[in-house]
C-alpha cells in the first residue's frame, strides 16, 4: 500500500528519442518537490502550464515545456504525479532526468512501476493491468478493441457482480448454520442460495467457453505456409507481406528456419510463417532440423497453406499433404503456385486434378495473380474465428482463476443436492469468492505480480 516514505519515481514515458515531444512522468510523495525544483512552482491541478525547466544545481535553463500537476489520489497512479512535455531530443531528456536524479528521494522507475502503483492504490485491478499491457502491444483494431474494453472494466465489472452474488449465497447458507436447530430453515436457505449459484455457474461456464477466442485474438491467427522445396513459399510470403521478409532464392531448401511476419488483415492479427521445404529426401542435418521446425509450426497453426508448384503438380502426391499432421480444428488449403507458367490449354487439366477438393487456390506468387483472393479468404477465416464481439477472458491466468470459481460453485451445487452440511457448502462458496479475488488481484497474487509487470516498458 502507498506510504509516505516511498520513493518518488520518474521515467521517460514516451517513445524512443529523438521525437517532437518527450513526456517525463513523475509519481510519488515528492512529485511536488520535483515541480518546485525544476520549474519553480506547482501549476493548477490538471491544467497545462507553460514553464521554463531549470537544473537547480547549475541554474541552467534546460528547456521550455508544458507542465502538468495531478494531485493524488485522483491521479493515474493514485499518488501525486507530475508530467513534463519537453522537446523530444536526447540531450534535453538526459538533462531533465539527471536533474531529477539529483533530487533527494527520487529514482528512475522500474518497468511497469507506474502501473504497479496504480494497482496497489486500487486505481486498476489486475485484469485492467493486463488489458493495459495488451493495449500498448495491440497491433490491429480487433486487438485494440478487446484490450480497451477490458481496460474499461468489461471483466472487472462482471467479476464484481459475480462476487456480490456469491457473497449473497454465502450469507444465506451461513444464516442456515445459525438455525441448525430448526431442520426446515437451513434447507430452505440452501435452496435459495442455489437459486443464485445455478445461473451464476451457467454464466461463468459461458464466459469460459469464449476464453480461447480471447487469448487467440491477443496472439493472432497462425498461418503456416508449407510444401515441398522450391514451390515458392518464400515468394508467396513476400508477396503477401509486400516486403522482403524471407530470402527468395532459385536454389532448393534455402529457408531452413521459420520466418514469421505479422499482418493486419481487416483488423485481425495474422502471423504468417514461411517454413522450410518438406521433402522426404533431405539428408543434411540442418535441412532436417528445418523440416522438423516446419512440421512443428504447421502442427500448431490455425491454417496450413500447402503450396505446390503447378508445373510439378503431376508429381504431386496429394495424400502426402493430407498426411502432415495439423492441429485439431485447423484448416488446410492447397495453394497451387506458379500458374503463370501454365499454358491456356494446361489450365483445365490442372484444375481437373484438384476437382474433388474444395479448398484449392490457384496463384502466382511471382505475378500476384490470385493472391488477393487467398488473402481475402484468410481474412474471412480470421473474422469467423475471432468474431466481432470481444471475449471477456483474454489470458490463461484469468481462465485458471475463473475455472477455479466454477469448480467451487459446481462443488457447492452437488453438496446441496446431497443435502450435505451447510458448513461444507459455505466452504465451497468461500473458495469461489477467493478465486474471484485472484482473478481481479485482490487475493494472494504477490508471486504473479512480478511476472505480469515484467512485460511492461519503463515509464508505464
Ligand atoms: P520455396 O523454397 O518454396 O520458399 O521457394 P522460393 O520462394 O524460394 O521460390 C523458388 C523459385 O521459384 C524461385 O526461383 C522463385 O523465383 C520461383 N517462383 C516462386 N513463385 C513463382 C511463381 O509464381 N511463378 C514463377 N514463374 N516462379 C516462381
Amino acid at each position: 500500500m502507498a506510504s509516505v516514505n516511498r520513493d518518488t519515481i520518474y521515467a521517460l514515458s514516451s517513445g524512443r528519442p529523438p521525437a517532437a515531444i518527450a513526456v517525463v512522468r513523475i509519481s510519488g510523495p515528492r512529485s511536488r518537490v520535483a515541480l518546485e525544483g525544476l520549474i519553480g512552482r506547482v501549476p493548477e491541478p490538471r491544467k497545462a502550464a507553460l514553464a521554463r525547466v531549470r537544473d537547480r544545481a547549475t541554474g541552467e535553463l534546460i528547456d521550455e515545456a508544458l507542465a502538468l500537476w495531478f494531485p493524488g489520489p485522483h491521479s493515474e497512479t493514485g499518488e501525486d504525479t507530475a508530467e513534463l512535455q519537453l522537446h523530444g531530443g536526447r540531450a534535453v531528456i538526459a538533462a531533465v532526468l539527471a536533474a531529477l536524479g539529483r533530487l533527494d528521494g527520487f529514482r528512475l522507475a522500474e518497468p511497469g512501476e507506474f502501473t504497479r502503483r496504480a494497482f496497489e492504490n486500487g486505481r486498476l485491478d489486475l485484469t485492467q493491468v493486463e488489458a493495459l499491457a495488451d493495449l500498448v502491444f495491440a497491433e490491429t483494431q480487433a486487438q485494440r478493441r478487446q484490450a480497451f474494453q477490458q481496460l474499461r472494466g468489461l471483466l472487472s465489472d462482471r467479476a464484481e457482480a459475480w462476487r456480490r452474488q456469491i457473497i449473497e449465497a454465502q450469507a444465506l447458507v451461513e444464516a442456515g448454520i445459525d438455525f441448525s436447530d430448526e431442520p426446515d430453515v437451513p434447507k430452505n436457505l440452501v435452496t435459495r442460495a442455489m437459486e443464485i449459484v445455478r445461473p451464476l455457474t451457467a454464466e461463468i461456464t459461458q464466459v469460459l467457453a469464449g476464453a480461447e477466442r480471447g487469448e487467440r485474438l491477443r496472439e493472432g491467427l497462425w498461418v503456416a505456409i508449407t510444401g515441398p522445396p522450391n514451390a515458392g513459399k518464400s515468394t508467396l510470403l513476400n508477396r503477401i507481406a509486400r516486403r522482403e521478409a524471407a530470402i527468395v532464392s532459385p536454389y532448393a531448401g534455402t529457408t531452413r528456419d521459420v520466418i514469421e511476419v505479422h499482418l493486419d488483415l481487416d483488423g485481425y492479427p495474422v502471423n504468417l510463417l514461411d517454413t522450410a521445404g518438406i521433402c522426404e529426401s533431405a539428408e543434411d542435418p540442418v535441412e532436417r532440423e528445418g523440416m522438423r521446425r516446419a512440421r512443428e509450426a504447421a502442427s500448431r497453426a490455425d491454417l496450413v497453406l500447402w503450396l505446390v508448384d503447378a508445373g510439378a503438380a503431376n508429381a504431386l502426391n496429394e495424400s502426402r499433404a493430407a498426411d502432415e499432421p495439423i492441429a485439431p480444428g485447423a484448416a488446410r488449403w492447397i495453394v497451387v503456385n506458379k500458374v503463370d507458367l501454365i499454358s491456356e490449354e494446361g489450365a483445365p487439366k490442372l484444375q481437373a486434378k484438384f476437382a474433388d477438393r474444395k479448398d484449392v487456390y490457384y496463384v502466382s506468387a511471382a505475378t500476384g495473380a490470385g493472391v488477393d483472393d487467398l488473402v481475402a479468404s484468410t481474412a474471412r477465416l480470421a473474422e469467423r474465428i475471432f468474431t466481432t464481439d470481444s471475449a471477456l477472458v483474454t489470458r490463461q491466468r484469468q481462465q485458471t482463476a475463473l475455472a477455479e470459481v466454477r469448480e467451487a460453485l459446481a462443488g457447492a451445487m452437488s453438496l446441496a443436492k446431497e443435502v450435505a452440511g451447510e458448513e461444507l457448502i459455505a466452504e465451497q462458496l468461500r473458495r469461489a469468492a477467493i478465486g474471484l479475488g485472484r482473478l481481479t488481484g485482490r487475493v494472494d497474487v504477490e508471486e504473479i505480480l512480478d511476472v505480469i509487470f515484467r512485460d511492461f516498458c519503463v515509464g508505464k
